[in-house]
């Protein structure tokens, strides 16, 4: 491996007559990099993973984030290695050269378009939350348990409470969402439908959800108006200025609803969508942030269960009654990949996955005397706002480590 006239070879290759050739044992260390990336989301969590399997840099040392980014960002992978992409300026600072300085060699790849892109994907969202952008990232959507406003580290693609030092990955609230969202969409097919298999239905029914939440906030307001009026607390006159602002935000919104439900069944839609997971996976991730900025009200942090309140009216109410007519979304079996979280069994039926009934996986969820107030297993609850009941999802693999500990 040496450096000649055109520099030291990318990592991966080496140069033989002026030609880039493939360096077996680095290559494979690089094709590992970029897929320890994709599953890892972090530089310095690959230069960890390869220092730790002992697949050290070119020099034989450790790796470091720095030089993870740039073989994962060079185009030599996918066999286009350009030349002279930087130089030293008057300055003495190293920059970017123009596309005429450069040259390209070609070479043969590391890793396929597929995980190239994938990979750039990623870098590129990362960078983009490093700016903060309030609309690809989370930032303002998740609360502490203790009340306070979780801050958001694109950094280190985490939330964390400054009182209670709290830690959420970005990427567990992710995988929550996506597996509890993907239970809240089989009672709600058509929106189910919308977003998978049509993103131009998934935009309209988004905005119909969000006008639902306006519509049934007007209406909240109409009837405290009419309360208080009936209680004698206000005026007739003060009644009819608290009552018009709320019966034209209904009569304005009905109407925008229709018109979005008229140009919705006008929209075609997938007869065979890729179930929610697949679908879920397959998405960027600053696509897969937009979608929960559109759903979500607010994430609650606690300690061991994560509260999510939805912006979809009725979300849950509805699983008790509904049967899912289409279901897009595919069955869970138990495996490892299996759901994350499942829900109570129906009284006087055993769960599926533990056979244990209703009464006794209450007992193990919910706080109470027996169990010290401190529950064993992991659960949340999912509650509307303005709904008092809410539907409480048992964490699968709390209640089957509980099952395993106590033998
Ligand atoms: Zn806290």
């Amino acid at each position: 491996m040496g450096s000649t006239k055109q520099g030291q070879a990318p990592f991966g290759y080496r140069w033989q007559g002026g030609q880039l050739r493939l360096n077996e044992q680095e290559a494979a260390t690089r094709r590992t990099a970029f897929d320890l990336f994709i599953s890892l989301r972090s530089k310095s969590a690959v230069a960890r993973a390869l220092n730790d399997q002992k697949q050290f840099t070119r020099s034989g040392k450790d790796w470091s984030d720095v030089q993870i980014g740039r073989i994962l960002e060079c185009s030599s992978a996918i066999g286009r290695y350009e030349i002279n992409r930087t130089a030293v300026g008057d300055d003495g600072k190293r920059m970017a050269t123009g596309s005429a300085a450069r040259s390209v060699v070609a070479c043969e790849p590391i890793v396929t378009q597929k995980v190239w892109s994938r990979t750039a994907d990623i870098l590129r969202a990362k960078r983009t939350a490093r700016k903060a952008d309030p609309e690809v990232t989370l930032a303002g959507l998740v609360r502490c348990r203790c009340g306070i406003q979780m801050s958001h580290s694109a950094e280190r693609a985490e939330f964390r409470c400054s009182k209670c030092a709290t830690t959420l990955g970005l990427d567990d609230l992710e995988a929550i969402f996506s597996g509890d969202f993907g239970e809240t969409l089989k009672a709600h097919p058509q929106l189910s439908l919308g977003l998978v298999g049509d993103s131009e239905a998934g935009q309209i029914m988004a905005r119909i959800a969000h006008l639902e939440v306006s519509l049934s906030e007007f209406e909240t307001e109409r009837a405290a108006a009419e309360k208080m009026f009936a209680v004698g607390a206000v005026t007739r006159q003060r009644f009819a200025q608290l009552q018009q602002p709320a019966e034209e935000g209904i009569a304005r919104t009905q109407k925008e609803l229709s018109a979005l439900k008229r140009e919705l069944a006008g929209t075609p839609t997938a007869k065979d969508p890729p179930s929610w997971e697949d679908f879920w996976r397959g998405l960027p991730p600053e696509r897969r942030i937009r979608i929960i900025r559109a759903f979500v009200d607010q994430f609650t942090v606690g300690e061991g269960e994560i509260e999510i309140a939805y912006l979809i009216p009725d979300a849950e109410t509805a699983e008790d009654t509904v049967e899912p007519r289409t279901m897009p979304v595919a069955p869970h079996s138990v495996k490892t990949d299996g759901p994350v979280y499942i829900r109570l069994p129906k009284p006087g039926e055993l769960c599926a996955y533990t056979g244990l009934s209703r009464a006794k996986m209450n007992e193990l969820i919910l706080a109470n005397a027996r169990n010290n107030f401190r529950p064993p297993v992991a659960s949340k609850s999912l509650r509307q706002p303005g709904q008092q009941r809410g539907v409480r999802l048992i964490l699968l693999e709390s209640l089957m480590s509980y099952l395993h500990s106590t033998g």
